[in-house]
């Protein structure tokens, strides 16, 4: 790893679309990516889910899989 490479992988700074907010702490970055860069609208995660990503956020499985649960359990019932 680069000098640059190792400074921005440790630097607490949001990298989402420009977005470049600091954080003190690597915990903060993470609570301010889930809060404001990750889908949490149930109908934007369906579609993700139909699109079937190569790669899913950790975070976004701990959050809504109780989400997931309950909607999946809704849709076999309700018919659309
Ligand atoms: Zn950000």
């Amino acid at each position: 790893m680069t000098g640059i490479a190792a400074a921005s992988f440790f630097s607490n700074t949001c990298r989402f679309g420009g977005c470049g907010l600091h954080f003190p702490t690597l915990a903060d970055l993470i609570e301010h990516i889930e809060d404001n860069h990750i889908d949490t609208d149930p109908r934007v995660l369906e579609k993700q889910e139909l699109q079937q990503p190569t790669y899913v956020a950790l975070s976004y499985i701990n959050r809504d899989i109780g989400h997931q649960m309950e909607s999946r359990l809704n849709r076999s019932t309700v018919a659309s």
